[in-house]
Parts: C-alpha cells; sequence; structure tokens
C-alpha cells in the first residue's frame, strides 16, 4: 500500500464508485452535491482516454444521470445488476424483480415504523439506508437477514449506513469484468476507485488483471493505493493537464 499515486499508461480505462469517491457522503442519499470539478474532470479523463470512462455504483442508472447530467457515460449502476454500456444499450435480468419485490413488501413496515430509515427502491436491488438512526443497525441487519433468509436469491451487500439487498452473482467486480470485454474499455490497463466494502470485489478483478486500485479514506481494503477525495482530484487533474 502506498500513498503517492502513480502515473498510469496511456491506454489506461477508468472505473469510479460514486458515493464517497466522485461526491461527499450526504446525510440522505439524494441530497449530494456534485462539485463543478467533478464534471470537469470526468470529460477531460473521457476525452484523453477514448471514451474508458465509467460510473460502477449501487445507485440506480436514473439517479446518477441525474447527478451528472449532462454528461452520460458507461454506467454499472444496482452494483451491476443494471448496466449501461459505451452505446447506451441497457443489459439488465428482468427475473430479479419479483424477488426485489417481495423483500421491499417486508421491510416496509420497520421504515414506517421508524422515521429516519430510508427504503431505497431501485430495478433489481434495494437499500436500507440507517444513517440517521445508527441506532437501529441491529435491526435492520435482524430485518434483512429475515428477507434473505425467505428470498435466497438475493444476498445482503454491508455497506456504510446501509444494507443493500441485491441479486446473488452481481457485484462489482463481476461489473467491470463485462464493461472490460467491450470498447472502449477493453485492452487497456483498468484504474478502480472507491471508498467502501462493495468497492472492494472490483479492487479484486482490477489487481488481478495488473490494473490500478484505489480506496478512498479508511477501513480495510486489498487495494493498492490509498488517498482522500482531495488527493484523488489533485492526481486526477494533474493526469489530464499533464498529457
Ligand atoms: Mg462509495
Amino acid at each position: 500500500m502506498t500513498n503517492t499515486l502513480p502515473d498510469v499508461p496511456s491506454a489506461s480505462a477508468f472505473f469510479f464508485d460514486f458515493d464517497g469517491t466522485l461526491v461527499a457522503i450526504a446525510p440522505r442519499p439524494e441530497l449530494v452535491t456534485v462539485e463543478p470539478e467533478v464534471r470537469e474532470v470526468l470529460e477531460a479523463l473521457s476525452t484523453q482516454y477514448g471514451g474508458a470512462v465509467a460510473i460502477v455504483t449501487g445507485r440506480p442508472l436514473d439517479a446518477v444521470d441525474g447527478f451528472l447530467t449532462p454528461i452520460k457515460l458507461a454506467t454499472a449502476a444496482e452494483h451491476g445488476s443494471v448496466r449501461r454500456d459505451s452505446t447506451g444499450s441497457l443489459h439488465f435480468d428482468e427475473g430479479n424483480a419479483q424477488a426485489v419485490e417481495a423483500a421491499y413488501m417486508a421491510l416496509a413496515p420497520l421504515v414506517e415504523e421508524h422515521p429516519g430509515l430510508i427504503l431505497e427502491r431501485k430495478r433489481s436491488s434495494l437499500s436500507l439506508h440507517y444513517r440517521q438512526r445508527p441506532d437501529l443497525a441491529a435491526s435492520c441487519e435482524a430485518a434483512v437477514r429475515d428477507v434473505v433468509a425467505e428470498n435466497p436469491s438475493l444476498v445482503i451487500l454491508p455497506g456504510k449506513m446501509v444494507f443493500e439487498l441485491k441479486p446473488e452473482g452481481v457485484d462489482k467486480g463481476e461489473a467491470v469484468r463485462a464493461i472490460l470485454k467491450e470498447a472502449p474499455f477493453k485492452g487497456r490497463t483498468p484504474i478502480f476507485i472507491g471508498d467502501d466494502v462493495t468497492d472492494e470485489h472490483a479492487f479484486e478483478v482490477v489487481n488481478a488483471l495488473g490494473g490500478l486500485s484505489i480506496k478512498i479514506d479508511e477501513g480495510d481494503t486489498i487495494a493498492n493505493y490509498r488517498t482522500d477525495r482531495k488527493g484523488l482530484f489533485e492526481w486526477l487533474f494533474r493526469l489530464v493537464t499533464h498529457s
């Protein structure tokens, strides 16, 4: 692990987590602010690296597009359950919708009962946020465990003050693999930047491919570099201005 971020090959592909990486985490997911530098640097990277810039997030696709508008990048949303490739085509499995619906119905009463909990429903996954109710972490965990016991096609993905339920076999590492099979990403050295435990799957894939894995802020990680958001943006701007 080192803290000085290196130069990268000109044939690199960039993969960014969204919350806690491109934007600072907010008390409620809809309250994040996208600083102007974020769009600026994503556009510059995309120009310099042949369009090989992707977002890989637990968020729904529409939410990411809304935050980054007018930029529309290749995006793996909902941890890769829903993916838009660089041509704009969507890839997702409708078969997961039923289990997600059942999980949503099962968790709704808990959220109604406890103000501050947020149940975020997506196309083929959902998130139970307890950032405003850390006292309820154990109750939330018990509830999602019950739901998964009833719906074994779903798995729990713990994040920062959130439990996500997503289809088994879907994770950010698989999303990176899928994106790397296609132009303009194919054949490039992958660079993944993320801040949360869910990003470790992607770090693993990128490390195995000889790429660069960058962990933002604290926490155990298998990433080979660590920095904070300030260090990340300084590095990115250095990459796009020293060309
Ligand atoms: Mg994150």
